[in-house]
């Protein structure tokens, strides 16, 4: 075996010990709370009703977190791969003005409205294709990833459109998770200080429950926080840090269409879906959307083209009727991709 393929497989093995890491943190605080405290120290109905909405809000944070972590990130779609004849062509060139005309000829079809600072159309070299707007490269997925936030390692994965919402449902589920294990251990946390829980194994679990609960409830929080900013602006971490350039240069607010749908663009138009991690997010056509000589038709179209995933895309057609007006829209759209 290569030795670049042996360090290829241990990176692949080291990136899942943070996942790891959760996973055990999360498996021991089902057990201490479950059978230590609830089990083995309570007994009678408060007892019964703390581990009802404890499995309730356990269920939803792994749900979701499982979701984020599994769900692949969205690439590309092949409209924005460039055909065999133009690559060859690409590769042969050496002068960059004549690459980015290859490219620009490319491109002249594709719905693209931003370009890199220097106003050259994105490509990227190693997938070896026209950049869709808010599509990054991700070094250690080694794919373009559609409406890249971020890589996240304690996910292993890339949050993107695929999952931004799984990933913020993951963050706001484990808030609810800490908050109320901390605020139902409080009670015993204070007994273990003033020497009144008796003198079993179980205070340790109690003490070390309320710790960590508390310790990631905070910094959870103010990431929570910031994503709850993002989605408001309609911005993505990586336009935060570098902002996206349209026609009339850099615009940090450019994808924003306004708080609700902004909102509706990450969560999907049916709010009865919002708290479930369920597939429900469209990427929209902002500027077809703000210019009002367009049509809703051409938005639907654009999401087609990003989304490369037919059937999650049915999915997110179907729950996203503000953009599609009714029904027959949503069926004409499927048969039109042949899905
Ligand atoms: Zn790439
Ligand atoms: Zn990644």
């Amino acid at each position: 075996m290569a030795p670049s393929h042996v360090l290829k497989c241990c990176q692949k093995v080291l990136a899942w010990v943070p996942v790891a890491f959760i996973a055990l943190v999360v498996a021991w605080s089902y057990y201490a709370y479950v059978v230590e405290l609830c089990v083995m120290e309570r007994t009678g109905e408060k007892s019964v009703v703390y581990l009802v909405v404890f499995h309730l809000s356990f269920v939803m944070f792994v749900w979701s977190y499982g979701k984020t972590i599994f769900t692949s990130p969205a690439t590309p779609s092949n409209e924005f791969c460039l055909s065999k004849a133009d690559k060859e062509q690409y590769e042969k060139e050496e002068r960059p003005e004549s690459q980015q005309e290859i490219l620009r000829r490319a491109a002249k079809d594709l719905p693209i409205y931003t370009t890199t600072a220097s106003r050259a159309i994105r490509y990227c070299d190693r997938c070896q294709l026209i950049k869709p707007d808010r599509c990054h490269h991700c070094s250690a997925c080694d794919v373009c990833v559609l409406k890249m936030d971020h890589h996240c390692p304690w996910v292993n994965n890339c949050v993107g459109f695929s999952n931004y919402k799984f990933f913020l449902l993951f963050l706001m589920y484990s808030l609810l998770y800490c908050l109320f294990v901390a605020a139902t251990v409080l009670e015993y946390f204070i007994k273990f200080w003033t020497n009144e829980l008796p003198d079993t194994h179980a205070k340790f679990h109690v003490l070390f429950l309320f710790f960590v609960a508390a310790m990631f409830f905070i910094s959870i929080l103010s990431l929570f926080s910031y994503h709850c900013w993002l989605v408001g602006k309609n911005r993505s971490t990586i336009e935060t840090f570098r902002a996206p350039t349209f026609r009339n240069g850099p615009d940090k607010n450019g994808f924003s269409l306004g708080c609700s749908k902004n909102l509706r663009e990450v969560f999907g138009d049916e709010k009865k879906y919002w708290l479930l991690p369920i597939f429900t997010s469209c990427l929209l056509n902002y500027h077809v959307i703000k210019d009002s000589s367009s049509t809703v038709d051409e938005s639907i179209c654009f999401a087609a083209t990003f989304y490369p995933d037919k059937l999650a895309l049915k999915e997110g057609l179907a729950s996203s009727k503000l953009w599609v007006k009714g029904e027959s829209m949503s069926t004409r759209m499927i048969q039109l991709l042949g899905l």
